[in-house]
């Protein structure tokens, strides 16, 4: 469990929980949250835990050991590469939020795991090299994100032959419009991180709540998408349903639209992956579909959202582009986060890094780390000039 102590961390400790006839657990990571994680060792006893720094792990070791516990204390991006290519690990849930998590989700994949992927990021910087590397090892990759998740229940086994040789027209990726999808334009200038935090539907994580008021989640999704479906950009739509009900939707060439409908709890994506092809229990009520009565659809607002056409954009362009609208991305989030700017900024730092730096060709993963590293130095001369 790469990222235990996160909102997708928990969910799956909670799924994992109610099976223990299926599942043990064997490693747990956190970075910053040290006290929760001692507690969740206490509760699902790993045989290894990672932690950021040695310090933080001299803390733990001896918490744990205290506890009578024999927990390994591992640490930082070695630490977290090495539980997650274990040879006693058969299934990795990749839940580190951002390019942090890249090298430990690659190293899951490339010693040949079930990879559950969460961490959306990931796929999205490296792209072409991640699959590669997916159908080099043999790794099984399930999607955790909920529209993922939904579009690999609508499509028939068989869909890596192609979408056009299943009989797929295109591939409908469902969004909520967040918070501020109704929010008059002139305020946004206004939102604070709280109000963005506060998804209408969703309870997760800070970083991703931002993501999907700005709907740069959505296009962080569609890349997603792109790549675990092999898909164009242009198969891929986007349509704001504010219930988050239909989690997303298949459009066949017959006329046929398949949809995968449920409340919207990430336990149930996450045991769909875990337990896939069989089901299991999640802990997710019944759907009542009396009590949600109706079904709303909208197409996207551009001008409201421009990180959607910022991500329409890099996904065309390919290359290097998607890692820098991630790394932008990720920088801006914080700074609003941090209060250092105002929610529209975001978009703003995005489109100023992918018009000043140029799309290279990814070769290696290291083209993908430098053009991470080159957009992270751009988003930061951007704050410094504005400060
Ligand atoms: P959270 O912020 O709740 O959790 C993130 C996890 O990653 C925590 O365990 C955190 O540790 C750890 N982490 C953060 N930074 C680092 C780092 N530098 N190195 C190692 N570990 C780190 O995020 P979420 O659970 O919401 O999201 C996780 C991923 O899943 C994201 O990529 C998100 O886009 C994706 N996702 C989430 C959904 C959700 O409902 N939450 C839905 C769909 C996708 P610590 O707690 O110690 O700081
Ligand atoms: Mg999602």
């Amino acid at each position: 469990m790469l990222g235990a102590t996160g909102s997708i961390g928990l969910s799956t400790l909670d799924v994992i929980a109610r099976h223990p006839e299926r599942y043990a657990v064997f490693a747990l990571t956190a970075f910053s949250r040290v006290a929760e994680l001692a507690g969740l060792c206490l509760r699902h006893r790993p045989a290894f835990a990672v932690v950021a720094d040695a310090a933080a792990a001299a803390l733990l070791q001896a918490q744990l050991a205290d506890a009578g516990l024999a927990t390994r204390v591992l640490v930082g991006e070695a630490g977290l590469a090495e539980v997650a290519a274990h040879p006693e690990v058969d299934a990795v849930m990749a839940a580190i939020v951002g390019a942090a998590g890249l090298t430990p989700t690659l190293a899951a994949v490339e010693a040949g795991k079930k990879v559950l992927l969460a961490n959306k990021e990931a796929l999205v910087m490296s792209g072409a090299l991640f699959m590669q590397a997916v159908r080099r090892s043999g790794a099984q990759l399930l999607p955790i994100d909920s529209e993922h998740n939904a579009i690999f229940q609508c499509l028939p086994v068989d869909y890596s032959r192609g979408l056009g040789a299943v009989g797929v027209r295109r591939i409908l990726l469902t969004a909520s419009g967040g918070p501020f999808r109704e929010t008059p334009l002139a305020q946004l200038d206004a939102v604070t991180p709280e109000q963005a935090c506060a998804h209408p539907n969703w309870s997760m994580g800070r970083k991703i709540s931002v993501d999907s008021a700005s709907m740069m989640n959505k296009g962080l999704e569609l890349i997603e998408a792109c790549w675990l479906f092999d898909a164009p950009p242009s198969r891929v739509e986007v349509v704001v349903h504010p219930q988050s009900v239909i989690h997303s939707l298949v459009d066949y060439i017959d006329g046929s639209v398949l949809a995968q409908l449920g409340n919207p709890d990430m336990r149930t994506p996450i045991a769909h992956a875990l337990a896939w092809p069989e089901r299991i229990d999640s802990g997710v009520a019944p759907l009542d579909l009396f009590a949600i009565a109706r079904l709303d659809f909208q197409a996207p607002d551009e001008q409201r959202f421009p990180c959607l056409r910022l991500a329409r954009l890099a996904a065309e362009q390919g290359g290097t582009a998607p890692a820098m609208l991630n790394a932008a991305n990720e920088v801006a989030v914080q700074a609003f986060l941090e209060r250092r700017i105002r929610f529209p900024e975001i978009a703003r730092i995005i489109d100023h890094v992918l018009s000043a730096e140029a799309v290279l060709p990814v070769e290696q993963l290291a083209c993908v780390f430098e053009a991470d590293r080159r957009a992270r130095v751009r988003a930061e001369h951007w704050l410094n000039r504005r400060a």
